[in-house]
């Protein structure tokens, strides 16, 4: 993801690609368990103003997560679609790209992954903490107070 300003013409320059993961440092990431199961896709409209360079777009990659509540393994598209930096240029010929989306990336996991995270699937879990469930509303209830409690 590196961009050399001379290929950057007045109206400005469309970039996409992917790049290899591992510039994340994930494994770094130790509170959580994640594992990517790809490249780092992109696709960013690159520009020069006023001595400096700017670049916006969207960020993809798919990931592995383990749920925190019933420690299932699950696939998680992660997304950043309003991906935006901007630097000055000092001069520099070439500006590298990852160290700015690795820093929204990072921010962008959730720091508290769950697997039913898109409604598909009820995680048991969450369900297996709760007595008393009757109905499934009542344990998205109880599992919304989970939640909360988890939270403070
Ligand atoms: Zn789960």
């Amino acid at each position: 993801m590196k961009v050399h300003l001379k290929q950057i013409p007045p109206q400005g320059l469309h970039i996409e690609g992917e790049e290899d993961a591992a510039f994340l440092e994930l494994a770094e990431h130790e509170e959580i368990y994640v594992k990517t199961l790809g490249p780092v896709r992109y696709s960013l409209e690159v520009g020069l103003s006023g001595g400096g360079l700017f670049a916006t777009g969207s960020l993809a990659l798919d990931l592995q997560f383990e749920c925190v509540n019933c420690l299932v393994k699950f696939d998680y598209p992660l997304r950043v679609e309003n991906f935006a930096m901007q630097t000055e240029l000092d001069g520099r010929e070439t500006v590298d790209l990852t160290p700015y989306a690795r820093e929204d990336i990072l921010l962008a996991l959730p720091p508290y992954p769950h697997c039913d995270w898109n409604g598909e699937r009820a995680c048991p879990g969450a369900a297996r903490n709760i007595n008393d469930v009757s109905s499934e509303s009542h344990a998205w209830d109880a599992l919304d107070q989970l939640k909360l409690k988890q939270r403070k």
